[in-house]
């Protein structure tokens, strides 16, 4: 048997298990497990180096995810943006295609987390459905493949769904948005790659909350990724208790360019039912991109972003650094905080010496 499904196959997903590993009252763990489910790789579970430390957070259930605090099973309202089962369509020229309904581990702080796991709501019968659904629109330019995980998927499976879609004319670009990199490295087999390379343009969004999540092996699988020209993005969720902190994030993304992979976004942790106990406050976020912007390579620097409550997608958030603008001039703030003027063009495109600088600066020039 392949390692990354023996890893599969002797993964923690029992109350029982793991009350006795991490000494949780039996009746807790069992409530929780009647709501969501629980599944976390040994790989995983060997990174975890004390109970509550950022890794044990984000796998380990808490009965605070039973708490009733008015937060939402589908805060992003992607049931309404779903024309036909598993696509979501929300923006004008791409969609999300859900193509399988497990993952390696589960996030406690998943935004689909009443329909990871279920294969009443990601269903493969509806493959060939979604396809069609694609197909018949051609404005439709960027696939990406979500779940779920589509690393899941067997090797021949999601090949036959790859090559489904590149038969599609309109179709420019496939992406695949998987953390089977992060809960599974074993996964990313020399194997699949060459399948995937097929298949270009293919890109492919992973998913790590961490720097410590990018162990030896996880290193070597983004590195095979990259190899085959497969180029990596990030995306991080912004978790209380996890990577709530502006230097822990400034390291994790210098580890992941060292790995290649550019941090894409820093989300704003969703409204989700039972996630109330992850969310910080926006300003955070906002302190996090003010550390990183001008401290550090700019390709470390993600966008922040909020996907907005009710489906209104993506909308980037950025500290203040525009004071003021008019047709006359910008007043800029940069990374350190000191204040700079920038003057527009002029009308004719010509400017005297007195029109080009700002009344303050003319001042302090004569
Ligand atoms: C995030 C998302 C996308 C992709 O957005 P990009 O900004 O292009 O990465 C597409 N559709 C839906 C519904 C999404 O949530
Ligand atoms: S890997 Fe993604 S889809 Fe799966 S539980 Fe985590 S956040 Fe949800």
């Amino acid at each position: 048997m392949e390692r990354w499904k023996k890893q599969l196959q002797n993964s923690l997903v029992s109350a029982k298990q793991l009350s006795e590993k991490f000494d949780i009252p039996m009746s807790d763990v069992m409530a929780i497990e009647n709501e969501f489910n629980i599944k976390i790789t040994p790989y995983y579970l060997s990174l975890i180096k004390e109970k509550g430390d950022p890794i044990y957070n984000q796998v380990v259930p808490d009965i605070r995810e039973l708490e009733d605090n008015q937060l939402m099973q589908d805060p992003l309202a992607e049931d309404r943006d779903s024309p036909v089962n598993n696509i979501v369509h929300r923006y004008p020229d791409r969609c999300l295609f859900l193509i399988s309904h497990v993952c390696a581990s589960y996030c406690r702080f998943c935004t689909r987390k009443r329909k990871v796991g279920d294969p009443s709501k990601i269903s493969l019968r509806f493959i060939d459905e979604g396809i069609e659904y694609i197909n018949s629109h051609n404005e439709i330019r960027d696939v990406i493949l979500s779940g779920g995980d589509p690393l899941l998927l067997g090797d021949d499976k999601l090949e036959y769904i790859l090559q489904k879609l590149r038969q599609i004319p309109h179709l420019e670009i496939l992406r695949i948005g998987t953390r089977v990199p992060c809960f599974l490295p074993h996964r990313i087999t020399a194997k699949l790659v060459r399948m995937l390379k097929k298949y270009h343009p293919l890109f492919m969004n992973v998913h790590f909350n961490h720097p410590d999540e990018l162990t030896p092996l996880a290193q070597k699988a983004l590195g095979r990724l990259a190899n085959a020209g497969i180029p990596l993005g990030n995306q991080t969720v912004l978790l209380k208790g996890v990577n709530d902190d502006p230097q822990v994030m400034k390291k994790l993304m210098q580890k992941l360019l060292q790995a290649r992979v550019r941090p894409y976004y820093i989300y704003q942790a969703d409204m989700v039912f039972g996630t109330e106990h992850f969310r910080t406050s926006v300003e955070k976020g906002l302190e996090i991109i003010k550390a990183l912007r001008g401290w550090t390579s700019g390709l470390a620097v993600p966008h922040f972003v909020i996907d907005a409550p009710g489906g209104g997608g993506k909308i980037p958030l950025l500290p203040n650094y525009l004071l003021s603008m008019n047709e006359d001039e910008v007043v800029l703030r940069n990374y350190r905080g000191k204040i700079y003027r920038y003057t527009q063009p002029g009308e004719n495109g010509k400017l005297t010496v007195e029109e080009l600088l700002s009344p303050e600066l003319v001042d302090e020039l004569v």
